[in-house]
């Protein structure tokens, strides 16, 4: 959500800032700004709404110039998007410029306060009234910049990360960060600063990711210098980063969507990898072996999780329960938060996110955390907040995930989840040899069957050309199949804005199939599978109210073929590994409905990537 981006260094600051908010792109936003300090001495700040290729646009004839700048991608969360509450914003003695990413809780309190003061605001971001109370201590108490910001941060309460930089220092920016993420990135006399690694990988793989209330001063010629609120300095580690560019780009696909659709094989085989020993009939998630006492003696699991991540905690809970046989517990971590829940010690909260950045499950996790649960986290984003703040862990190990709408970090979650119970099943002795052994040999094949699965997306290309005038959808599955059926409703809402329901096919009766009729599309899972028979029934009682079934079905099916309108075909599984392979044609299915409505399918409107504000 949002992105920052900073440059200081000898290069031309510009080209690189552009640059940098493409690459944050796919997080989300609504407008984009610069502010650079020009070679003539000039503070220059450029703001448009809507792209950053608009903002190139509207530059094009004017003075870009300077080795240091800060930019902007804003998802309002306090006024409008408009060119006046794009960031950066000036301070009212026109010196400094600010970009922000979070909230200011607490902005109205400032603003009257600064108000009162003679401060007048330009937009209605929070924001504005933050680099005003700057300006404001700055000015009246004849400071420095560094000790400007250390006082106005103790005034503020919410979430930031920030960037400013004062037109009278051409050499110097300052960030800061509290709850929203900030990594810096160090090269050779020159410094990058972005909300999340990817701007920074072609220039450096040195980074330093800030923690909660740190605040870093960046100087030309100089180190990198961190402080405290107390002004106290801080030995931040340098860690070196492992992306590379060819994850970051799209590789010969329309969209990032689809490529990260179809790499879902090699991404899950990287899931696995040193994980899962067939010939040794073991699986083995380290954070487990290292904590085994604790998981296996925990009272409860409590999964908790936003969006997809959630749904993927849905399947956790059937696969802990079903192996483990320990109560598990599936929450949305922004009810959780302010619950009031029971939990405390013995509970084991496992934290699913895969920016590792959400702002509910960070809080969710400090909650637990501090009424004495362990905390597990499940995350793809490698150095994120959320693996930091844990006890311990497994990456999905998935790579960057560009596309808003989330696909392969689902199946690498529900990886891990399904590696996550088969190890502590198998440390507690809750699965017998042979049942684990046949699905370990299933879970080696996975990677080969989601290339077939892969192989109906002409089918399904053809298919969506149908539905893409369809208001509403259906979606129903049954047991690990149902939340597959509320993730496969989800991917169609964020990306085609078509209204659409994932119900448990037995629900159908207690309400929705009110809804059937010969203009609604119902997509139901029915894959040869213990439920298969309960699942016939539920066609037969769409089809007897004229509704239009889409059935995804295993190879061979020759009932609910024959009754279906449309059947998609899949390989063959055991149950809990079957949402691996009933997920990709709804993804696939969610993604060709988009195109043909000419959506834009990376960055569907109003949604963020990582969210980063509650
Ligand atoms: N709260 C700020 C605004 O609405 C920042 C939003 C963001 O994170 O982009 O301008």
């Amino acid at each position: 959500m949002c992105g920052i981006v900073g440059y200081l260094g000898s290069r031309d600051a510009f080209p690189i800032l552009i640059k940098g908010l493409k690459r944050l792109e796919y997080r989300g936003y609504d407008s984009a700004g610069v502010a650079l300090i020009s070679q003539t001495n000039h503070l220059n700040v450029y703001k448009v709404k809507g792209k950053v290729s608009g903002l190139e646009q509207v530059t094009e004839r004017e003075d870009t110039s300077g080795t240091i700048g800060i930019a902007h991608t804003r998802w309002a969360t306090h006024g409008e998007p408009s060119q006046v509450n794009a960031h950066p914003h000036v301070s009212a003695s026109g010196q400094l410029a600010l970009i922000h990413n979070g909230i200011i809780e607490n902005y109205n309190v400032l603003k009257e306060k600064l108000e009162k003061k003679g401060y007048t605001f330009k937009s209605s971001t929070d924001t504005e009234v933050l680099v005003q109370l700057i300006d404001y201590i700055k000015e009246s108490g004849k400071l420095d910049l560094l000790t400007a910001v250390r006082l106005a941060l103790r005034e503020v309460i919410g979430a930031y990360a920030l960037a400013i930089l004062d037109h009278n220092d051409p050499d110097q920016i300052i960030v800061a960060r509290k709850s929203s993420p900030l990594v810096i990135g160090i090269g050779e006399n020159e410094f990058f600063i972005a909300s999340d690694a990817t701007p920074i990988v072609e220039f450096t793989d040195k980074v330093v990711y800030l923690e909660d209330e740190d605040i870093a001063i960046l100087r030309r010629g100089e180190p990198l210098k961190v402080v405290d609120f107390s002004n106290v300095e801080l030995n931040l580690e340098v860690q070196t980063i492992e992306l590379n560019l060819g994850q970051l780009e799209k590789g010969g696909y329309p969209h990032f969507m689809l490529k990260e659709i179809v790499e879902q094989p090699d991404c899950i085989q990287d899931c696995m990898r040193g994980r899962l020993h067939v010939e040794d009939n073991n699986v083995i998630l380290s954070a487990i072996i290292d904590h085994k006492e604790k998981l296996i003696h925990a009272k409860r699991f409590i999964i908790i999780a936003c969006g997809t991540s959630w749904h993927a905690g849905l399947i956790g809970r059937q696969l802990i329960e079903n192996y483990c046989r320990i109560p598990v517990q599936v929450e949305y971590a922004s009810e959780f938060r302010y619950s009031n829940p029971v939990v405390g010690e013995g509970d084991v909260v496992i934290a699913i996110s895969q920016s590792g950045e959400t702002a509910d499950t960070l809080a969710a996790v400090e909650l637990a955390r501090n009424r004495g649960a362990f905390i597990y986290g499940i995350c793809n984003a490698v150095g994120s907040s959320i693996p930091r703040s844990t006890d311990t862990g497994s990456y999905i190990h998935v790579g960057p995930e560009i596309g808003v709408a989330s696909t392969k970090a689902f199946t690498g979650q529900v990886t891990v989840l399904a590696m996550l119970a088969l190890t502590l099943a198998t440390v507690k002795g809750s699965i017998s040899e042979s049942e684990l052994k046949e699905i370990l040999e299933e879970f080696q094949a996975i990677p080969e069957k989601m290339k077939k699965a892969l192989e109906t997306n002409d089918q399904i290309a053809s298919l969506s050309k149908i539905f893409t005038y369809a208001r509403n959808f259906i979606y129903l599955g049954r047991g690990y199949n149902y939340p597959v059926a509320l993730e496969g409703a989800l991917k169609l809402k964020e990306i085609s804005y078509i209204h659409a329901e994932g119900y448990p096919a037995a629900e159908m009766k207690h309400g929705p199939i009110a809804l059937i009729d010969t203009e609604m599309p119902v997509v139901v899972i029915a894959t040869q599978n213990s439920l298969y028979e309960k699942l016939l029934s539920n066609v037969q009682e769409i089809k007897a109210r004229k509704g239009r079934v889409i059935a995804i079905v295993s190879e061979g099916d020759d009932t609910i073929s024959k009754i279906a309108d449309y059947c998609i075909e899949l390989p063959k599984t055991v149950e809990p590994l079957d949402p691996l392979l009933t997920t990709i044609p709804l993804q696939l299915m969610a993604y060709h409905i988009a195109v043909c409505k000419g959506k834009d399918v990376d960055q569907p409107r109003n949604l963020a990537k990582s969210v980063t504000v509650e």
